[in-house]
């Protein structure tokens, strides 16, 4: 996939995840020349092994389902998800600029052959405006990467962009290490930032979310702030850093790939499924979402409230499982980083049905014990006493007796409401602490420039996705996303309607 063209590029995009294709494609929709840098062997990024959904309003899917929206009230519901001290540090007025753009955005995707299942509900969101990627976000990746390569654009793998180059305090290109060897690479129009996050940066999550939190990893191992380091490197300006989305628990990864990354995702197939789709019945789709949901998710914190308790390969308790945040920094600092969840007879009974679940994706899908047991055996085991359950999952019965019993006494671990007992037994896990992803991001202008420290535009610099969050709270779900392609969408119009 090496360049073979000698002519300078107009643009240079760093990362291949989802914002840096779409990046891609707007500029060569509008017959600009791309040059786009990947560090890993292959695209997608952390967009690569998301979930897919899209949370937008005024769409198409919407006006068929008779929903009259807007994106005034999507962001007045959009500023109800997070805490509100984070949502006061928050950039609401760009986020107003992005949403009134992500349904245009919708309609472009789907021009290039992706197709979407929704709207859903996601309460406070006062009206569905969840649309969900078919069959899931690598599907967003194929048809890029398509239509990318088909409108003559040139991508480099294996190539880690390491710093930027000023000519007169202009940005003007970048230097790339490419199979260990370093070159410059320079652009007549600008260089694009969209390198991700840095969930799995301990240094930058130490630096501004403090240390406690430096042993909790990122979902995706390779989102490592790059991009984040290059703004700070000519002086640019990063906002809130310290808000990440995450600590929170999930299951470790399955084994083999999952069944969701496992269906084709290129361009005919996404077609076909879209076509078939209002002909499945929808138990099927519940059954296939609910697949969906026993991969990466996160296990409700109800469960530790309703007295499950958390045990380390060593069967002791480590933590008081009711403290919020100090229990996930504790985990993130067990032996091998994981816990598991223990769940006794009462428990279980309560976790089988309406409207106490294991995980979900909200008022679609719920996954109960029974479905974490037939479709997930790697992270969910029963036994009829604690003595079997230790022996599958290698952990000492002596301790394990002791942590449901409450006769261990460790500092800092306080005593359980209640001890564990009955003559059915759950094990979860392992379960890990993970950032999902992290918050802080450029400033930027609605023009996607990136801003330096006074509040001044650093020319040549552009940064988008989770690289040129501008200080926005994107919590709930599907924000992500749309913004990765929303921003991508646009910076290909702001840089083709630019002077040389
Ligand atoms: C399990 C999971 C599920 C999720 N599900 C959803 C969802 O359903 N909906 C939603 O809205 N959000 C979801 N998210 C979040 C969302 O997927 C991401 O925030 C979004 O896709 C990020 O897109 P991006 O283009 O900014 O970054 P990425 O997709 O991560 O792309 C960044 C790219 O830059 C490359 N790169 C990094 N550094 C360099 C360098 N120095 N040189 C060259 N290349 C570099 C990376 O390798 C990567 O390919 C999910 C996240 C996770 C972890």
């Amino acid at each position: 996939m090496d360049r073979s063209v000698a002519d300078i590029p107009d643009v240079i995009i760093v990362g291949g995840g989802g914002s840096g294709i779409a990046a891609g494609v707007s500029c060569l929709e509008r017959g600009l020349k791309v040059l786009l840098l990947e560090k890993q062997p292959q695209l997608g990024g952390t967009t690569g092994i998301a979930v897919g959904s899209f949370t937008a309003s005024g769409t198409r899917h919407q006006r068929r389902n008779n929903i009259d929206d807007n994106s005034r009230d999507h962001n007045e519901d959009a500023g109800r998800f997070a805490r509100s001290d984070v949502e006061a540090a928050g950039n609401c007025e760009l986020r107003e600029f992005f949403l009134s753009h992500a349904a245009d955005t919708l309609d472009w995707l789907e021009a290039m052959g992706l197709r979407f299942h929704g709207p859903s509900p996601e309460p406070p969101n006062r009206v569905p405006r969840m649309h969900n990627v078919i069959p899931n976000a690598k599907a967003y990746i194929s048809a890029l990467h398509m239509r990318f390569l088909r409108l003559g654009g040139h991508i480099t793998t294996n190539a880690s962009v390491a710093g930027l180059l000023r000519t007169d305090g202009r940005v003007t290109g970048v230097t790339v290490d490419v199979n260990g060897i370093q070159r410059a690479e320079t652009s007549k129009r600008g260089v694009v930032l969209a390198a991700g996050d840095y969930a799995n940066n301990a240094q930058m999550i130490a630096e501004h979310k403090g240390p406690t939190f430096a042993a909790v990893e990122g979902i995706n191992p390779d989102a490592t702030g790059d991009g984040h380091r290059l703004v700070a490197s000519v002086g640019g300006q990063l906002r809130n850093m310290s808000i990440t989305y995450g600590p929170e628990f999930r299951f470790v990864p399955p084994p083999r790939k999952s069944f969701s990354q496992l269906l084709p995702s290129n361009p005919a197939a996404v077609k076909l499924m879209g076509a078939l789709l209002p002909l499945v019945p929808k138990f099927v789709i519940n059954a296939f979402i609910k697949r969906l949901l026993v991969t990466w998710q996160h296990p409700e914190d109800a469960l530790l409230d309703d007295g499950a308790i958390l045990v380390n390969k060593h069967g002791r308790r480590f933590c008081d499982e009711l403290a919020s945040s100090d229990r996930e920094i504790a985990v993130a600092n067990q032996p091998d980083k994981v816990a598991w969840i223990l769940l006794d007879e009462a428990i279980i009974k309560r976790y089988s049905q309406w409207p106490h679940f294991i995980s979900t994706a909200p008022e679609i899908a719920y996954a109960y014990v029974d479905d974490y047991l037939r479709l997930r055996p790697d992270v969910a085991t029963a036994a009829g006493s604690l003595e079997q359950l230790a022996a599958r999952r290698n952990l000492p019965p002596t301790e394990l007796m002791a942590a449901a019993a409450g006769t261990q006494k460790f500092d800092g671990v306080p005593q359980m409401k209640r001890a564990l007992q009955g003559n059915r037994w759950v094990l979860l896990g392992p379960v890990k602490s993970y950032f999902t992803t992290t918050e802080g991001g450029a400033a930027i202008d609605t023009s996607f420039r990136v801003l330096d420290r006074s509040g001044a535009a650093i020319t040549g610099l552009y940064a988008i996705g989770q690289n040129g969050l501008g200080g926005q709270i994107l919590w709930g779900h599907g924000l992500h996303i749309a913004w990765a392609m929303t921003s991508g969408r646009l910076v290909g119009k702001v840089l083709a309607e630019m002077d040389e």
